[in-house]
């Protein structure tokens, strides 16, 4: 199946780990050449590598970036420009849950997670626009989450926040979809990424239980009707076809990446 990714540029922030990381490797599959961002320089550059051996250095571009930084973004756009010339898709993905209720989240927490859910969209989507509208197939995808429909009280501030930005890339859509460029979201429910492994790590099972009798339970303790987490790749896929003129009758929409977690109809 032709994708119509061939040659083109796919922009992917936090594409140093887990779902960005898949989904980069799956632009790369597709012919597309990457630039993807992430904060820690040492990491950002073992996954460069890691992508680069797979698909060649000429197709990959990283540069550390922290999206909350306006300056930085715009250094983003401004290499990826240079050395690629133009951007097709953008995923805004770079992000991060806050594990908190609302007696335990302050308001200063509130602002930081408005400011990351929000702002991990406006600012990547205010420096690329010009060259997205300049594609003729300009496509902004944002990794997103199923508590945007089905909070979880445990993560009270991002559920809100996740709420909001799924309304924003609503208006985001109409407004330039006029100018060609389609905005959608995957709505995430759980995947074994990097995050969920370095949540094991931090000792957040209990103590002598394995990872995979871990994840086993979450599964199970989230009533996930497949029986698992979802895989990177499985994200990818998804982010893939919305990023992609496979999808090119979508925009303002959703795909939730989920096991079937998601029981509105
Ligand atoms: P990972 O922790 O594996 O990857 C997150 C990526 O984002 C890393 O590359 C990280 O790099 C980067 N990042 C985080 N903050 C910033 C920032 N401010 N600026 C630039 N890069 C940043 O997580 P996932 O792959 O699981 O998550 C991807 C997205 O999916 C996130 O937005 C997450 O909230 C969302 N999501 C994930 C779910 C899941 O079950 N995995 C569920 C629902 C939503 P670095 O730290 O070096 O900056």
């Amino acid at each position: 199946m032709d994708t119509g990714l061939k040659d083109r540029v796919a922009v992917v922030t936090g594409g140093s780990s887990g779902i960005g990381f898949a989904a980069a490797a799956a632009f790369l599959r597709e012919g597309a050449r990457v630039a993807i961002c992430g904060r820690d320089g040492d990491r950002l550059q073992r996954a460069a590598a890691r992508l680069a051996a797979a698909a060649g250095s000429q197709s990959v571009e990283a540069v550390v970036c922290d999206v909350l930084d306006e300056a930085a973004v715009a250094a983003f756009r401004n290499r990826v420009e240079a050395r690629f010339g133009r951007c097709d898709a953008l995923v805004c993905n770079a992000g991060q849950a806050r594990r908190s209720d609302f007696k335990n989240t302050s308001d200063d927490d509130w602002r930081e997670e408005f400011e990351l859910k929000f702002f991990s969209v406006l600012r990547p989507v205010r420096a690329f626009l010009p060259l997205l509208e300049a594609s003729g197939q300009g496509a902004v995808v944002c990794t997103g989450a199923l508590i945007a429909r089905r909070p979880e009280p445990f993560l009270i501030a991002t559920s809100a926040n996740r709420a909001g930005q799924l309304n924003l890339c609503k208006s985001l859509a109409s407004e330039f979809a006029p100018k060609g460029v389609r905005v959608n979201s995957v709505l995430i429910g759980l995947v074994d990424s990097g995050q969920w492994s370095r949540r094991y790590e931090s000792g957040e099972a209990p103590a002598g239980m394995s990872k995979e009798d871990w994840f086993a339970g979450l599964a199970a303790d989230r009533a996930i009707p497949l029986g698992r987490l979802g895989t990177p790749e499985e994200a990818a896929n998804a982010i893939l076809f919305l990023a992609s003129p496979m999808s090119s009758y979508v925009t303002g929409d959703t795909i939730d990446v989920t096991g079937g977690q998601s029981r509105h109809v």
